[in-house]
């Protein structure tokens, strides 16, 4: 059994029940138990201009590879109704990344795990801190507490 940690996001419709509807459907996937799930954060939008988004995190227990973890997840966001995008981190129905995978690290073309950005997003850090604060991050060697602690203070963005 290994024990993961997912980032949930969505910003198109009504956001919060894409966000539970995930939630339900991961917990009644076969190999998936859901174990904790964490605040519900708004956040400002990254990358091209959008509608905010609801961000959280969830805890797994799973039977899971993570590659079969990655499919079970691409399957319930396509059923949640996400079309491929064209744009890069552009707005979405429901958004499911792996962000930690036991204490494994992996570089796949298709599954980088820990999640390349985990560490700079202030939206990721904060509710994996109420789950797991002393958890370490394998590769950085930094507790989720430290990582959140060390985050940059946001710029307020000057005109001009
Ligand atoms: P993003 O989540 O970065 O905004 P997408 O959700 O469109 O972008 O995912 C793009 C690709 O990222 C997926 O097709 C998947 O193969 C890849 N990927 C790599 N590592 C991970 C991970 N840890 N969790 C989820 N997807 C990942
Ligand atoms: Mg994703």
């Amino acid at each position: 059994m290994s024990r993961v940690f997912v980032g949930i996001g969505s910003n198109e419709g009504d956001r919060l029940e894409h966000l539970s509807r995930a939630i339900q459907a991961l917990g009644s996937t076969p190999g998936i138990s859901v174990t904790q799930m964490a605040t519900i954060y708004d956040t400002e939008p990254l990358g091209p201009p959008q509608p905010e988004y609801l961000n959280t995190v969830v805890e797994l227990d799973t039977t899971r590879s993570p590659q079969q973890l990655l499919d079970a997840l691409q399957l319930l966001e396509r059923q949640l109704g996400r079309l491929p995008s064209a744009q890069r981190w552009g707005p979405r129905v429901i958004d499911l990344d792996i962000l930690l995978y036991d204490d494994r690290i992996l570089n796949e073309p298709t599954l980088v795990i820990p999640h390349p950005r985990l560490h700079e997003r202030r939206f990721v850090l904060e509710p994996l801190a109420q789950l797991a604060p002393t958890l370490v991050h394998p590769v950085l060697r930094k507790t989720v507490e430290e990582l959140l602690a060390n985050l940059p203070v946001e710029q307020s963005l000057g005109s001009g």
